[in-house]
């Protein structure tokens, strides 16, 4: 038998085991998911003004979960009324030390909510089970420990400032990370003593309005958060009120524009954390197999919906041939299926309407000239469902290396010189975040000062903390969330 195909066959069997292992599903039993949900305005649940509700359903099968409300613009006005009352009668005067035992219960609820937020984010968003409880859970019930840390230290984190907090925030969230994302933005905003109005995204309300029953159970003053659910002309209603102070949004450039000229010349503070389009880069020094782990970690890790994804790969041209080799034999041990099974590494794509945008891609792609290699990992019958896919022969001027797929879809490029792949990596309208893998401590440095991205990672990606700051350049933003950078958005700093 040739060397190669004894490879190849040992490669088989290690497939074939990896696919065979037996399911590991987590019990939906302990998500308590209600058929109806309503609005969460000043303390309690009502209902909308509109009269309106829309399906969420569970993208791996395709069923319904649940209703919930639609806020109407006279429903953002109410919530938002009930927002600036609770922020002049009660919240900003609360001091610090007080506002920070609320914080601090939020996060403590959390974590013993853990594993029903984790099982309630799967089903409703489709991403893997070890994600949502390893990651987006924990991740979130810290962001609100940290930052009810800062609540009662705001003089000694700006100590030559006077900090006042703002107002009324209206903070508007995609579907990638729904519970973590509403975390990123209340727990900061309470902390500097503002109220807030958070939307989530249509297809995944669930685990806010679960954060809404929370927050009412840890007994906030009615009003400092109110959640509500609706479709972008919701998200439009909170943005041109005239009592929203400060406006939190992440999502796409695209409505980030809409947003910014809705907002141009009135008194509104603004963050937008946007689209990305990360490189990921290899030096042909790097530890070969911690970067093709890192690699596919970047783009792979929650079906690609991850703004700051390392979306396309650089590789130095001397290690290309066995860079690829080894990412195409781990895209083959990739488990695609259940986001409830705990052997799952790719779950659901969000929503039809995401599957389709990521397959216009990979036509693109084609039609581009690009050579595409996918997994062959059987995909289930049922649900929204994408297999892991490469893309080489890519030119640099390529939509696939050019354009968010937000799809768990790699471009991967070659460059010789540190000066040419800077340029290359530069080369997009994006800036959010880059890769950087090289046994060189001396080009981690060179790297990192002349990447245009809010966020360089070095031999690792995709790695977060409640202290330390993220945000973009360019077209992916601006204004930092997380760590005392988080805190600013959120002050008057005279
Ligand atoms: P999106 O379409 O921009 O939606 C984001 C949120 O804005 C949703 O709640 C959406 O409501 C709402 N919205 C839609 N139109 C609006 C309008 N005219 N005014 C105000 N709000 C409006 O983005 P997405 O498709 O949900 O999320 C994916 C995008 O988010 C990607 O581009 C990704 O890169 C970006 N993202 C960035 C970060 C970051 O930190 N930089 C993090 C995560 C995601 P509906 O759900 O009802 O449409
Ligand atoms: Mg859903």
């Amino acid at each position: 038998m040739a060397k190669d195909d004894k490879k190849d066959n040992t490669l088989k069997l290690k497939f074939d085991s990896a696919r065979n292992l037996a399911p590991a599903p987590e019990s939906k039993s302990i998500a308590k998911i209600k058929p109806q949900y309503e609005l969460f305005i000043n303390g309690s649940f009502v209902k909308p003004e509109s009269g309106k509700y829309f399906d969420t359903i569970n993208p791996a099968t395709e069923e319904k979960l649940s209703q919930v409300a639609e806020a109407s613009p006279a429903d953002v006005d109410k919530a938002i009324k009930s927002a600036k009352s609770a922020y002049q009668k009660v919240w900003s005067k609360m001091p610090g030390k007080e506002r920070a035992k609320y914080i601090f219960r939020i996060s403590r609820m959390i974590q013993e909510k853990a594993r029903e937020f984790a099982v309630v984010e799967s089903l409703d968003g489709g991403k893997p089970i070890r994600e949502s409880r390893d990651f987006d859970v924990p991740t979130a019930a810290n962001h609100f420990f940290y930052y009810a840390g800062w609540a009662d230290k705001l003089n000694y984190a700006f100590p030559t400032k006077t900090p006042r907090p703002v107002g009324v925030a209206s903070q508007i969230i995609p579907w990638n990370f729904p519970l973590l994302m509403a975390a990123w933005k209340i727990a900061p905003a309470l902390a500097t003593g503002n109220t807030v109005v958070l939307k989530s995204a249509e297809t995944t309300p669930l685990t806010a309005l679960m954060l809404a029953e929370l927050i009412q159970e840890a007994d906030l003053p009615p009003g400092v958060v109110n959640i509500i659910t609706g479709a972008g002309e919701t998200g439009a209603a909170m943005v041109s009120h005239p009592d929203t102070d400060k406006i939190a949004f992440t999502g796409s450039t695209d409505v980030g524009k809409i947003i910014q000229k809705a907002v141009a010349s009135t008194h509104k503070k603004v963050t937008l954390e946007l689209g990305g389009k990360a490189a990921n880069i290899i030096f042909d020094d790097a530890p070969l197999d911690q970067a093709v782990e890192g690699v596919i970690n970047g783009i792979f890790f929650n079906q690609g919906h991850v703004c700051c994804a390392g979306s396309r790969l650089y590789v130095q041209e001397s290690v290309y041939d066995i860079v690829l080799r080894k990412l195409k034999d781990r895209l083959e041990t990739l488990i695609v299926g259940d986001p409830l099974d705990k052997n799952t590494d790719i779950g659901a794509i969000n929503s039809r309407g995401q599957l389709e945008t990521i397959q216009k891609y990979l036509k693109i792609g084609v039609q581009e000239g690009g050579e595409i290699y996918q997994s062959s990992c059987p995909l289930p019958k049922k649900g929204f469902f994408c297999s892991p896919t490469l893309f080489t022969n890519v030119s640099q001027s390529s939509r696939i290396a050019q354009e968010e797929i937000f799809g768990p879809v790699l471009s991967i490029l070659t460059f010789r010189t540190e000066d040419e792949v800077i340029e290359k990596a530069n080369n997009t309208p994006y800036g959010l975040s880059a890769g950087v893998w090289t046994d060189k401590g001396s080009k981690i440095f060179n790297m990192t000062t002349k990447l245009r991205a809010g966020v360089v990672w070095a031999n690792t990606f995709n790695k977060f903390d409640p202290t330390s700051p993220f945000g973009g350049f360019k077209e992916s933003g601006f204004g930092r969330e997380g760590g005392l950078h988080g805190l600013m958005p959120y002050l008057h700093l005279d």
